[in-house]
């Protein structure tokens, strides 16, 4: 693993040139944006944002007003972000947890690891939405490691791509320092990217990191 700040700066200003601002995370609020957090596990955000306008049409996008929805009804509400039952038991996992704590304001003053282990404890919140939380709920330097991340950073051969998630994410962050706009920001450009242009099947012509990325030249 080679990770370094100005090869990785680099990578971030061309994304930040190309793409803009995105100003991350897509949701209203810290509690909206851990329930975006869990409903955007294994499906496109498009799918999240209709679970979350039929919460919000409902009246319950708030944790008092969730955890007393019926497991049909609020399963029913997050059906378009697919896996709706488990999504629901997960959910539902994530508020009780919320609820036993004094709610997600309680959680504000709570160190960084405390908090993150606190969300792991949850049956259904693994590294990467746990980390979507710490992020952008709560506004703490933690790197959020996903699919993309791994991909990008192995076709630049920085990573095998591989590795443990703590130990890329430590990685990253000792190398980025710990900067809560830069970590909110470069996750979120990596996403467009790996939408758009790094997929499965890279879009190498089109990519707006052409120029830096050696991959076209010893892999695409
Ligand atoms: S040039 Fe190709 S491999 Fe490199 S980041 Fe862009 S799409 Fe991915």
């Amino acid at each position: 693993m080679r990770l370094e700040r100005d090869a990785l700066i680099a990578v971030f200003e061309q994304l930040l040139a190309h793409f803009g601002p995105l100003h991350w995370w897509p949701g209203d609020g810290r509690f909206e944006i851990m329930v975006g957090a869990v409903l955007t596990q294994n499906t496109a955000w498009t799918n999240v944002e209709k679970a979350i306008a039929s919460l919000r049409a409902a009246d319950v996008m708030e944790l008092a007003a969730m955890r007393a929805t019926a497991p049909d009804a609020l399963a029913e509400m997050i059906r378009p972000a697919g896996y709706f039952n488990v999504k629901q038991r997960r959910l539902r996992n994530l508020l009780d947890w919320l609820h036993a704590q004094g709610g997600h304001d309680a959680l504000l003053d709570w160190p960084t690891p405390r908090l993150r282990d606190g969300l792991l404890s949850v049956n259904g919140v693994g590294r990467e939405t746990a980390d979507d939380i710490v992020l952008y709920a709560y506004d703490r330097p933690v790197f959020v490691i996903d699919a993309y991340t791994r991909r990008l950073f192995s076709r630049f051969g920085w990573i095998g791509g591989d590795e443990d998630y703590d130990q890329l994410r430590l990685g990253i962050e000792a190398a980025l320092g710990h900067d809560v706009a830069l970590f909110n920001e470069y996750h979120a450009q990596i996403v467009y990217l790996g939408k758009d242009y790094c997929r499965t099947r890279p879009r190498c012509g089109a990519c707006p990191l052409a120029g830096l990325c050696p991959f076209p030249d010893i892999g695409g």
